[in-house]
């Protein structure tokens, strides 16, 4: 579509929302609740003004999908506290950089002398271990199953080639018990999920039709423009109009039944379910995936010990914010204690953070 077409489908989408919430709040008596599960589609809402436009129609509450978001601050102190030495490299993504832990931020750490890198891809840590093998290299692992199979094709490569000074501190998250989690223990009278298109694309539509089976939502997996996100608003309203739950794929080009079965397999061999811990909510079991024992030479938990910390008590709501219980608003720091350029807590630094967003896009000046 040109531009301009695009323009004019995305007003002709945004008019059928509006009606079909209309529709809604007749029948139910109350705006419609749907929640966006990935932090790209948190900012996509934000950046293309949909979220503003359908402020009094739908209640589009974020959900957890951010992986720095949802990243313990037990994870950025076991960091800062392996940069000790003079030996090693800490190799993690740029925005962890910047997320405070009890006793600063790994920005900090790399000031005070200790090596940490940004990159962009964990296959580029295994490099810089290549290029250094007279120092031990840790790349924090962290993300969804987007990211999962990359983290696997870092250690698969580290295997090839016997590079045995690198190695992974994972903490990573799987969306099915999260969102397991929300429904079961947190009250967000939700009418549909819109699913993320990322991890769909790995996972595949089937791995979400517990949703419909089990919990009798319809969710919707989405692209990431206005068009995309203003059509699967369309989709879960008629599905909740209809009282119809059903898994839908409106991102048909991307995402297939089953999702990539190649990078599902590579997953598996390298990685196990294990419990994670989630900022703001605690240990829950089998929510992540680790490295299995055999590749246990390349598990920084296992090659090396940290003395875990007591967490910094702020008053960062990212906790709450991650589950979808308050708006950035209803954090008192935000946009005065905590901005993008001074973030207290990680929802404020990440890219795709609901605080961040709402700070770009949806403040009133
Ligand atoms: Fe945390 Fe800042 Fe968001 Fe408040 S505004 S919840 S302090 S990130």
């Amino acid at each position: 579509l040109t531009p301009q077409m695009n323009k004019t489908v995305s007003q002709l989408l945004l008019k059928e929302v509006v009606r079909l919430s209309k529709q809604f709040q007749h029948k139910f008596n109350r705006l419609p609740a749907f929640m966006e599960v990935c932090g790209s589609h948190t900012m996509a809402l934000a950046r293309t003004g949909v979220k503003k436009a359908l402020q009094n129609d739908i209640r589009l509450i974020s959900g957890p999908g951010c992986p720095v978001c949802v990243t313990d601050q037990s994870i950025i102190d076991a960091m800062i506290s392996l940069t000790d030495g003079e030996n090693r490299i800490i190799c993690t993504f740029g925005d962890m950089m910047r997320v405070p832990g009890s006793d600063g931020t790994l920005m900090q750490a790399k000031t005070e002398g200790n090596d940490i890198r940004v990159v962009y891809s964990p296959v580029d840590a295994v490099r810089v271990a290549e290029q250094h093998p007279e120092k031990e290299v840790i790349f924090l692992g962290i993300g969804f199953e987007t990211t999962i199979p990359i983290l696997a094709a870092a250690i698969k490569e580290a295997e090839e080639k016997r590079i045995l000074n690198f190695s992974m501190w994972m903490s990573t998250k799987l969306v099915e018990p999260i969102l397991r989690y929300l429904l079961d223990y947190d009250d967000l009278a939700l009418d549909g999920f819109l699913l993320p298109g990322h991890v769909s694309m790995v996972m595949g539509r089937k791995h979400f039709e517990f949703l419909a089976e089990e919990y009798r939502l319809p969710a919707v997996i989405s692209g990431f423009e206005a068009v995309d996100l203003l059509s699967s608003l369309r989709q879960l309203l008629l599905l909740a109009l209809a009282e119809r739950p059903l898994v839908m794929n409106n991102y048909q080009n991307v995402v297939t039944e089953d999702g990539n079965t190649h990078a599902k397999h590579w997953m598996n061999h390298y990685f196990s379910l294990c419990d994670e811990a989630w900022r703001g909510i605690g240990s829950i079991p089998n929510s992540g995936m680790d490295i299995r024992k055999e590749y246990e030479q390349w598990d920084a938990k296992k090659k090396f010990s940290v003395l875990a910390k007591r967490p910094r008590k702020t008053k960062c709501r990212c906790g709450e914010i991650i589950r979808g219980l308050i708006e950035p608003p209803e954090c008192a720091l935000f946009a005065k204690a905590c901005t993008p350029l001074h973030p207290v807590g990680p929802c404020m630094v990440s890219s795709e953070g609901s605080c961040a967003a709402y700070f770009q896009y949806m403040r009133e000046e």
